[in-house]
């Protein structure tokens, strides 16, 4: 069965396999030459002033930013689940919340965030996605981050890049706090995060807050090649596996190499009719708006063994979602649209002709330069 659900994504063999060996003692030498070598890694995958891996799935780390760059009130980008969960996020951490909502497919924008914060000068701290993945959907978060630091440099900006970092290069000149998640764009299994952090947030974060969630904490221990708690030392080899797997051929050329899979799916679906949901699609996943989508979903599954994701909330069933992240062979891409194209022929709305497939490889190999 290809996995093809944006998130959890495929192990590269090659990281399983660097996985596979016995455990090694955290607080050793051996183990601290590993951590220094992911580290700097990391470093370079986010390409800004700190940054830490903590053991606990994106939504740890979503808690940890909130709690340890936020003393008085957020607003954040609900346009999806994930939007939806920052905000259940402060609520539970006895903060103040202002939400600006949206309709999944729809991208927030500069002008609706400035004026939540004219409204409101308690507001100290921004969250949103940089890939909305309820709905397939890309912010624009660098323009409405530069927009808020031109208001007031003060407030942190928090990027969700569960599904964005290692799919796209994200500018961080105005993010505060970048975050990123084992097993979506980083193709590898559940359990880590990593954050990244400018120098105004390790300046607000001070002392920290919090005891297992205190970045602080982290960022005093990681400096020395080691974490405040046991780290998970077979995701911290796999990470530096998959980084180096990307930096063998250079992170230039992975990028385009996702951006080609993406658009090429995306220009594919289109041309056998299907309905690109968001308005602003993100290079992460193709998100297909369908009211067959649970049939055609069994279809592939069933006869093509392919495993696309659903939608959620209001879009079960409505929505099926392709994952365009991680170093995915582009045969397994061109299958996948492929067998989309042919379910639809099963499900009598569009008899094959090999369209998917066709568009697939023109569009890959036009914008695909290596
Ligand atoms: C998957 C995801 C998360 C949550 O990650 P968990 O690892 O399940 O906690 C947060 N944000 C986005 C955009 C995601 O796609």
């Amino acid at each position: 069965m290809l996995l093809f659900t944006p998130g959890p994504t495929p192990v590269p063999e090659a990281v399983r396999m660097a996985m596979a060996g016995p455990t090694i003692h955290h607080r050793t030498k051996e183990f601290e030459t590993i951590f220094k070598d992911t580290r700097e890694r990391l470093m370079r995958l986010f390409g800004m002033y700190e940054c830490v891996m903590i053991a606990s799935t994106g939504t740890g780390a979503m808690e940890a930013c909130v709690t340890n760059l936020s003393s008085k009130k957020v607003l954040t980008v609900n346009a999806g689940k994930f939007g939806e969960r920052f905000g259940k996020i402060v609520s539970a951490s006895g903060l103040e919340l202002v939400e600006l909502k949206y309709g999944w497919d729809t991208p927030a924008n500069v002008e609706d965030v400035r004026s939540a914060l004219v409204d409101d000068p308690d507001i100290d701290t921004f969250c949103i996605q940089v890939s909305e993945s309820s709905g397939g959907l890309r912010h624009p978060v660098e323009e409405i981050a530069a927009a808020i630091k031109e208001f007031n440099p003060e407030i942190m900006v928090i990027a969700d890049g569960i599904t964005a970092v290692g799919v796209e290069p994200i500018d961080t000149s105005c993010i505060d706090a970048l975050i990123a998640g084992s097993q979506k764009a980083l193709m590898l299994p559940p359990g880590m995060a990593m954050i990244g952090l400018s120098e105004a947030a390790v300046n607000k974060i001070g002392e920290g807050e919090g005891y297992y969630f205190n970045i602080a904490s982290e960022i005093k221990k990681q400096r020395q090649n080691t974490t405040a708690y046991t780290a998970p030392t077979t995701l911290i080899i796999g990470l530096g596996k998959v980084l180096e797997m990307i930096e063998s051929d250079g992170y230039e050329s992975f990028y385009e190499e996702t951006r080609a899979r993406a658009l090429a799916t995306r220009s594919a679906l289109e041309a056998i009719g299907c309905t690109i949901y968001p308005k602003s699609p993100a290079l992460s996943m193709s998100a297909v708006y369908d009211e067959e989508a649970d049939a055609l979903r069994s279809v592939l599954k069933t006869e093509f063994g392919v495993n696309v994701a659903g939608g959620q909330d209001h879009l079960k069933g409505k929505l099926f979602r392709i994952n365009q992240m991680g170093l995915i062979p582009v045969h397994e891409s061109a299958w996948v649209v492929n067998a989309v194209e042919w379910a639809y022929d099963r499900l009598d709305r569009r008899p094959y002709n090999g369209l998917a497939s066709k568009v697939f490889n023109e569009v890959y190999y036009a914008n695909e330069k290596l």
